[in-house]
């Protein structure tokens, strides 16, 4: 049969040859490249066409005729439903093999990099390893709901209990889900653009047990304020910390411009490497306290100080990786888009006696060209950037400013191969990629490489 008489509905017997980046599995039909979630590479499987696209096309399991010895039971009821994981039918030391995999093709499909990729720092305990929990709530018959949205919908699923997610957050996101629900307070409805509650965020310290619960609202008022927060404090017994955030605009973005503290403190506090850190509840911080030790050493190890470098923290967030690389550097600078995270990175500056670390507001592909301006030149610089990587003025810097070392922290294996190739072909020599599994479960993959500088050029 050619790809021109497959039709949507047919049924076909198929073999897995692959993952691709989403987790599902990879099968060709006369050389015309079919989707399946659910399904994992070696297995035979039989499927439906749902979607038939010119250049490929989606199909769904019926029935597997041979299965991997790679697969595993899911433990999560909602598994199938669920957005959130994909991975969860693929045995953990698998899921490992499967990103250092992913991580390898995209370098030499993108980076065009011939660079090992060494094999995925894993966790111990792969499950409930989140920090935070940031869920949309809504009304599913009738009853208010807080958790997923389902794959490819807007229908939420409520998340009695979300098997990557600390104890806390689960017990935390639902007393306040049945404390709003108690005092009748209306979800959020996307296409009216009417309702009170939108989000409910909730983050744990994995070192002191401490919650912050973060609600997001249309309107700065919402019915019952006070009774509501007194409840929320009275119940939830690890609470520290109430804030609002409202976001009055019609659209998907979460967080609005504006947050304020209800109650209690404005910090969560969380140590890492001996460290103390604030977090603020519009701060970005890693998700996986348990592997953020590891990604943080690494970074170091790959920094090689001796303490008489000037080091450059680009991305920093509220200074975590900044103070861990401070003990070991002669000064470090680090910027940050949101401001809220420099002021918390200020501060834990401060209260750890940090005296040799300077902070500022911006991006980084603006201020760093202008520290350069200023002559102050990076020794060692270290990128953390968003999915989307650095900015190219960024990397333009990098490559007149030629720092000896560039430490890269990468959620996105396809972004890091782009920068790598850029800062390759300036004159950089790559190193070996690591990834690090901060997301078990998930297809998600983040990795650290070090690029050191070509004396030659
Ligand atoms: N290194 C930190 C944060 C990494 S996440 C840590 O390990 O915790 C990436 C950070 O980059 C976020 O805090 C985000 O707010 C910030 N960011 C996004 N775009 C930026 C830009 N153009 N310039 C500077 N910071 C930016």
């Amino acid at each position: 049969m050619t790809a021109q008489l497959l039709a949507k509905n047919q049924e076909h017997t198929v073999e897995i040859i692959d993952l691709n980046h989403e987790g599902s599995g990879v099968a060709k039909i006369e050389g015309y490249s079919v989707f399946i979630p659910g399904v994992l590479q070696g297995e035979i499987a039989r499927i439906k066409l749902i979607k038939v696209g010119k250049k490929f096309g989606f199909g769904r399991l019926i029935y597997l005729e041979k299965t991997s010895n790679h697969r595993t039971e899911p433990p999560c009821v909602v598994y199938d439903k669920c957005g959130g994981c994909q991975l969860q039918h693929l045995a953990y030391d698998a899921q490992l093999v499967y990103k250092q995999n992913q991580v390898a093709q995209v370098m030499k499909r993108i980076a065009k990099l011939d660079v090992p990729v060494l094999q995925t720092v894993g966790m111990e305990e792969p499950f409930r390893y989140r920090n935070k929990a940031q869920v949309p709530v809504g009304y599913v018959h009738h009853k208010l709901v807080a958790g997923f949205y389902q794959k490819r919908s807007h229908q939420i699923i409520d998340m009695d209990t979300c098997l990557i997610q600390s104890k806390a957050n689960d017990d935390g996101v639902q007393i306040a889900r049945s404390i709003f629900e108690k005092y009748g307070v209306v979800p959020y409805d996307e296409e009216q653009h009417q309702g009170d509650l939108r989000h409910i965020m909730t983050r744990v310290s994995f070192a002191t047990g401490e919650l912050m619960l973060v609600i997001i609202t249309r309107k700065a008022s919402f019915p019952f304020k006070e009774q509501i927060i007194k409840e929320l404090e009275q119940t939830i017994p690890n609470l520290v910390s109430i804030v609002q955030n409202v976001n009055p605009h019609k659209t998907n973005v979460i967080f609005g411009e504006k947050t304020q503290v209800l109650a209690g403190d404005e910090y969560l506090v969380d140590t890492i490497h001996g460290i103390r850190f604030v977090i603020s509840a519009r701060s970005f911080y890693q998700v996986n306290p348990v592997q953020t030790e590891k990604l943080y050493q690494l970074v170091l190890d790959k920094a090689e100080l001796t303490g008489e470098e000037i080091v450059f923290d680009a991305y920093c967030g509220i200074g975590s990786i900044s103070l861990c690389l401070a003990k070991q550097a002669k000064h470090v600078y680090g910027v940050e888009v949101i401001s809220e995270a420099i002021a918390d990175a200020l501060l834990n500056a401060h209260e750890n006696h940090f005296t040799n670390v300077t902070f500022e507001t911006g991006k980084a592909e603006n201020v760093i060209p202008n520290w350069y301006k200023k002559r102050i030149k990076a020794d060692v610089l270290v990128v953390d950037p968003p999915r989307k990587g650095c900015d190219e003025k960024l990397l333009e810097t990098i490559l007149t400013m030629k720092p000896k070392r560039v430490v890269y922290v990468s959620c996105d294996p396809a972004t890091l191969a782009r920068d790598m190739r850029i800062l390759v072909n300036g004159g950089y020599q790559a190193g070996e990629v690591q990834p690090v599994d901060m997301f078990p479960m998930t297809t998600h993959v983040e990795c650290v490489t070090v690029l050191e500088i070509n004396n030659e050029n």
